[in-house]
């Protein structure tokens, strides 16, 4: 067998924040098998790709990813330690590559079929992957030094998930085919994972899932459980993402308006705002009602940003629905804004759906979308010239010139804030003055 402390690792990992967390998990899993971590594929005797099947846009960025790290089916071959009767020998072990997550857990058997360069195809992992490992290519575990989660890369903040699946089974989405039924995670686990970030010394934790307002054990609900993790020592930022218009109970926008380390910030992707298109996505809702909700947490926490995101090109959407879409933003002048476009999803209600919405026409309503969104956006940003905010360092530009992110802004998604700090870390919080902005973007200086 051989040694696992003589084998290295590779993640690459696709996808959204909740791959992302999972993929931690498999760098925790294998380090705490014995196995080393190596910097990039290149250097990796196995190449672990978690994969996403949300999209097609997505899932060919998967196989693409896959395709590179088979290089053209050549396989290396490194001299690594064999135990053979009782003595370590050197012996041939080829380079694998593993593929793993949303888009294997999808199409397993055809990607088998059509991928027989794979090692190891396994679709969403848990706990007994670095075992499927080891017996899958006959290696022995030598327990090394991981966790239950291990950061893939050190930053300021560290996502916490809360639950898997999804059960408002939305016409569109493919989340209940591949991750099955939402299932709420216990708060013992919630709070272990909370708690191994904060001792990795992150100063903000995101709150995530498919739809974080369903969480839910016995009498723990979402503001239940998130009040717990501000209890935890050493973050100072609690951020609330994906949450479903539907459930967002008083509970919760009372922790948003009165926890101070709960960020006066909320993701709410509503996904449109006619009440057509709603019912036929399978979410009850339109936008008076969402405009209600919008005033309501305007009001009840003073000062809160609200990001959301759109779909646009949905079979059926006619212009109608697209200008009452247009026009629910004017009204709400929403502080972050995603938009998509629809993309027809095997498996999903709306796949068989007609009257489908010709792709120029997709294309020019998201252009239309996004440009009313990045004028709102850009007004609303000049209209913080002055204000104070407080900001974490994310990434030193030059000498004492941080780019970093307003206690505003969500990673990946939101905008940047350029900043001079001097004496300042990095991953330390701020507070600032906003000095300037453009249509995403703030600048301004440590005061
Ligand atoms: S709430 Fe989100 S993840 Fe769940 S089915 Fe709807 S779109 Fe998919």
């Amino acid at each position: 067998m051989f040694l696992s402390s003589d084998i290295s690792f590779h993640i690459i990992s696709l996808g959204c924040a909740k791959n992302l967390v999972d993929s931690e998990r498999i760098n925790g899993a294998l380090m705490s098998a014995g196995f080393a971590r190596a910097g990039d594929s290149n250097e990796a005797d196995i190449t672990i790709i978690n994969t996403c099947g949300f999209i097609n846009t997505a899932k060919e960025e998967s196989i693409d990813v896959i395709f590179d790290a088979l290089g053209g089916g050549v396989k290396k071959r490194k001299l690594k330690n064999f135990m053979e009767n009782g003595r370590i020998v050197k012996k041939s072990f080829p380079v694998k590559v593993v593929a793993v997550g949303c888009l294997t857990q999808r199409y397993m058997e055809k990607m088998k079929e059509e991928i027989p360069e794979l090692d190891f195809i396994c679709g969403i992992t848990d706990e007994t992957f670095a075992g499927q490992v080891c017996s899958r290519f006959g290696i022995t575990m030598e327990p090394g030094h991981g966790a239950s989660r291990v950061p893939i890369i050190s930053q300021a903040y560290s996502y916490i998930k809360i639950s898997d699946g999804c059960s408002n089974n939305c016409s569109f989405c493919a989340i209940p085919l591949i991750r099955g039924p939402a299932r709420s995670f216990s708060p013992e686990l919630v709070l272990a994972d909370a708690s191994d970030a904060a001792a990795y010394g992150v100063k903000e934790l995101i709150i995530i899932a498919q739809d974080i307002a369903s969480y839910r054990w016995g009498d723990v609900g979402l503001a239940e459980i998130v009040g717990k993790i501000t209890e935890i020592k050493g973050p100072e930022w609690i951020r609330l993402m994906y949450c479903h218009p539907n459930h967002i109970e008083e509970t919760l926008i009372d922790c948003l308006a009165n926890n101070e380390k709960v960020l006066k910030y909320i993701d709410i992707p509503f996904q449109h705002a006619s009440g057509k298109v709603l019912k036929s996505m399978g979410r009850a809702g339109d936008g008076a009602k969402y405009i209600g909700l919008i005033e309501k947490l305007r009001e009840r926490v003073p000062g809160i940003r609200i990001r959301s995101s759109f779909m646009v090109g949905y079979p059926g959407e006619d212009e109608g629905d697209f200008q009452a879409l247009m026009e629910f933003l004017r009204e709400a002048r929403l502080d972050r804004v995603g938009a998509f476009i629809y993309s027809p999803e095997e498996g999903t209600r709306s796949f068989g759906l007609a009257d489908r919405v010709p792709a120029r026409e997709k294309r020019k309503r998201y252009n239309e979308l996004m440009k009313l969104q990045k004028a709102i956006s850009s007004q609303k940003l000049e209209k913080m010239i002055g204000a104070d905010v407080r900001v974490i360092l994310e990434e030193r530009l030059d000498g004492s010139t941080f780019a970093g992110r307003s206690e505003y802004d969500a990673p990946e998604v939101d905008g940047i804030f350029y900043l001079t700090a001097s004496g300042a870390g990095l991953n330390s919080i701020v507070r600032a003055r906003v000095t300037g902005s453009s249509e995403y973007d703030l600048y301004g200086e440590m005061y």
